[in-house]
């Protein structure tokens, strides 16, 4: 069977049955439904863009540790924010956050979409979440979970996101439109799975098509994936893993971050050329290879030669700086250098 106008009141009144049961218990969500705190749900939204909620659970605990009011994160040093965001990736996201704690200290807290979507770096998805889910306005929300569903329940292989976005407004129950859109989202996260969809657990299964095709985990059809672009560098760790050279990356991958001093190995270029230009542009003397690390990232997979050197720039602590992921797995192999035989490079 597939959904008619005329079904929607009865799939909504399924979902929030079964949301009002079985609803997961997150710790973004304090507050009444429609009255969420809405730092606590912009920072979670913003944190779970890109991470599983498992993890995306740790880093907001840690986050909300740090900057427990929008007030505390207006005030902190950008450097303690992108600290405190470390691992999170995608640290444009943690600098606009602070942007935005700025003017939210300064004007006030909107409680609207529209007052929303004119904050920096929030876009129509954040600005739906916060205002339905702490303000209680009739927006639905349209992410990677609400896309699977409505794609599977209306047997949707090529969805595109206006699609989504008009399918899930007319699907919004404009009574409720928070639970609802927290129930979209927990519906995907449990039972509407990427691979392995509980459809014998799911509310809405008697008005699914994807259900009913028998293969519901082919809707929608995989989107086709950008080629992933590799790139390789070399990197010098002066020092150790607690004091060691640190500079600001400005040009290449992982801008804006703190990081071991780098350099992109050109086109046509060997390693040995990017070290030299390295080891000139610092003024030292490399000394050895500590090994190589990989890191994959938005459509590039990076291949980091690490090596030893001595002189150069003053040394920084490293626990102040916020670093990346390979950064902290280059420094991995300076640890795993000290357990070895041969500690000296
Ligand atoms: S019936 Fe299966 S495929 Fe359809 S919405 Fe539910 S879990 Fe997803």
């Amino acid at each position: 069977m597939t959904l008619s106008p005329a079904d929607l009141p009865a799939v909504r009144a399924a979902l929030l049955a079964w949301f009002d049961r079985a609803g997961r218990d997150l710790p973004w969500r304090v507050g009444p439904e429609g009255g969420r705190d809405p730092y606590r749900v912009w920072v979670s939204e913003v944190l779970l863009q890109q991470t599983q909620v498992a993890r995306g659970r740790v880093y907001f605990e840690r986050f909300l540790t740090a900057f427990p009011t929008v007030e505390a994160l207006a005030a902190a040093p950008v450097e303690a924010v992108l600290k405190a965001w470390e691992g999170c990736g995608y640290y444009a996201r943690a600098r606009n956050l602070h942007r935005a704690a700025g003017v939210i200290a300064r004007e006030g807290m909107p409680t609207t979409h529209e007052g929303w979507r004119a904050l920096p770096g929030v876009g129509p998805y954040t600005a739906a979440a916060v205002s339905s889910l702490a303000f209680g306005e009739a927006r639905a929300v349209s992410d990677g979970n609400v896309r699977r569903v409505l794609a599977r329940v209306h047997g949707e292989r090529q969805p595109t996101e206006p699609w989504v976005q008009a399918r899930a407004d007319e699907l919004l129950d404009p009574a409720r439109p928070a639970a609802f859109n927290e129930a979209v989202m927990d519906l995907g996260a449990m039972v509407c799975t990427p691979r392995n969809p509980r459809c014998h657990e799911c509310p809405v299964s008697a008005w699914c098509t994807a259900f009913a095709s028998g293969e519901p985990a082919s809707f929608p059809a995989p989107k086709v994936r950008a080629a992933v672009r590799q790139v390789r560098a070399v990197a010098l760790l002066l020092g150790d893993e607690r004091e060691a050279v640190l500079e600001r990356r400005e040009s290449t991958f992982l801008g804006g971050l703190m990081g071991l001093p780098t350099e992109v190995v050109g086109e046509g270029e060997g390693e040995g050329d990017a070290l030299a230009r390295l080891a000139a542009r610092l003024g030292v003397t490399v000394a050895g290879e500590l090994g190589t690390v990989t890191h994959t990232m938005t459509h590039r997979l990076v291949t980091l030669t690490v090596y030893g050197g001595r002189g150069g720039p003053a040394r920084t602590p490293v626990a102040d700086a916020a670093l990346s992921r390979l950064d902290h797995k280059a420094l991995g192999l300076w640890r795993a250098r000290q357990g070895s035989l041969f500690p000296e490079v």
